[in-house]
């Protein structure tokens, strides 16, 4: 029975672990001193705190989508409210020009719920298993893009398009895989992306000069 015990008890603590996010606050408030040297897992608290530091107009108006992909995200996290430090949540806004992509991307921390606020989106996630799980969603709806996973929107419309985003962790992060592979610095060794492509270094430098910084 006791290894019976055991054995739930661990199983409880994987599962607990597997399903947390953002590890949970100690006290009530921790705003960020997001101007402190001091590096911590998160933010260190500021003393003088008023109501700004948990205020945030950032999302009311589109943001401009006059960019490569035709869609923007805004984004209404910690480092853009102070008080979010600890609380394990943030937002973001996301337009969409007509044909517009947030292109394949992960959140390593968080799990993503976005509510269409106009128009429609094509949107879609990778399981692990490669299984691709697709919908499309029109104002008022919602999806959900779990955890870790790679997931993209694109705005197949006429009109533009916007959702808020919901995240459950203050600084989600985001990975776009294919400025991940083709824009770091130092640059992803040719060798290692013809081989993981299966194309040759002239295609691999062709994306990666997409991707170069514009001058
Ligand atoms: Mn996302």
């Amino acid at each position: 029975m006791a290894y019976i015990a055991a054995i739930s008890v661990l199983v409880f603590a994987v599962i607990a672990t597997s399903c947390a996010a953002d590890t949970d606050l100690l006290q009530d408030i921790c705003v960020a001193d997001l101007a402190s040297g001091t590096k911590v897992n998160g933010f260190v608290c500021k003393t003088n705190v008023s109501a700004t530091d948990f205020f945030f107009d950032g999302l009311a108006k589109p943001g401009l989508t006059n960019t490569t992909s035709g869609a923007v995200v805004t984004g209404a996290n910690v480092q853009k409210i102070p008080g979010l430090n600890t609380l394990g949540v943030s937002l973001a806004r996301i337009d969409y020009a007509p044909g517009g992509l947030n292109p394949p991307h992960t959140h390593p921390r968080a799990t993503e719920v976005v509510f269409v606020l106009e128009g429609q989106l094509d949107v879609g996630f990778i399981t692990t298993g490669n299984v691709l799980i697709s919908k499309s969603i029109k104002k008022g709806e919602i999806f959900v893009f779990p955890k870790g996973l790679v997931h993209f929107q694109k705005n197949n419309g006429k009109e533009a398009a916007a959702v808020i985003a919901a995240f459950n962790s203050q600084l989600p992060g985001t990975q776009s895989l294919a400025a991940t592979l083709f824009a770091a610095t130092p640059s992803v060794p040719d060798n290692v992306l013809t081989k993981a492509f299966q194309v040759g270094t002239k295609e691999i430098e062709k994306i990666k000069s997409r991707f170069a910084p514009k001058k």
